[in-house]
């Protein structure tokens, strides 16, 4: 059966980029996060949904209204955990059915929130990403032109990196962006050996 490698870290570490480091050898990757916002703009289930939960606000121009819903589930936390039991179900059924298709050894699942959601014991291996907290909150800053006070507050929902790293199988220090890919390369041989 097909082994998978989770890849987590916190907000800015670098997931995306070592995510796509992976798939360029050759390794499928399955994205939790962008499935779950797929499904918020296409499924009419889900829609309905988050119309009941966050009011009629949560669209707009019939695409998910993200920043509006990110500012509310961020000053409540019961709207978040109403969030999440409406969205993991959906992407969890649309994962196992993408994972039942894959032939490749291994694949690679990247779950920002991995820890956070208990839900270590899905994977075969776990990779943390981290970086230097500062150079997290400068690139988020640069890609998503958000301030640095809104980054903060999303860290404060994150775990804390030493602890993902306690509990992690490897661990991807990102800084230098080459040092970084081939790091993934060892973990990718490293795995092919182990399975
Ligand atoms: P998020 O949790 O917000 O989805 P992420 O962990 O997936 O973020 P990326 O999107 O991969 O992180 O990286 C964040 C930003 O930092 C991107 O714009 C990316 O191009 C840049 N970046 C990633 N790694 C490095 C690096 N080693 N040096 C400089 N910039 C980097």
């Amino acid at each position: 059966m097909t082994k998978v490698l989770g890849l987590t870290g916190g907000i800015g570490s670098g997931k995306t980029t070592v995510a796509s480091l992976f798939f360029a050898l050759g390794v499928p990757v399955y994205n939790a996060d962008n499935e779950a916002k797929k499904l918020m703009n296409e499924s009419p289930k889900i829609r309905t949904k988050l119309i009941a939960l966050f009011g009629v606000n949560a669209y707009s121009n019939g695409l998910l209204n993200r920043s509006y819903i990110a500012q509310l589930v961020f000053k409540d936390k019961n709207k978040l955990d109403t969030l999440n039991q409406i969205i993991h179900p959906a992407v969890a059924a649309h994962y196992s059915t993408w994972l039942a298709t894959q032939t490749y050894p291994y694949v690679v699942k990247e779950v920002a929130i991995l820890f956070e959601l208990g839900a270590e014991n899905q994977f075969d291996f776990i990779l943390t990403v981290t970086a230097p907290k500062q150079s997290r909150i400068d690139r988020v800053m640069q890609r998503d032109a958000k301030t640095s006070e809104e980054v903060l507050s999303i860290m404060k929902n994150q775990w804390d990196e030493a602890l993902k790293i306690k509990k992690s199988d490897f661990v991807i220090h990102n800084i230098d962006t080459q040092l970084t890919a081939k790091e993934v390369e060892e973990i990718h041989v490293k795995i092919l050996k182990i399975i």
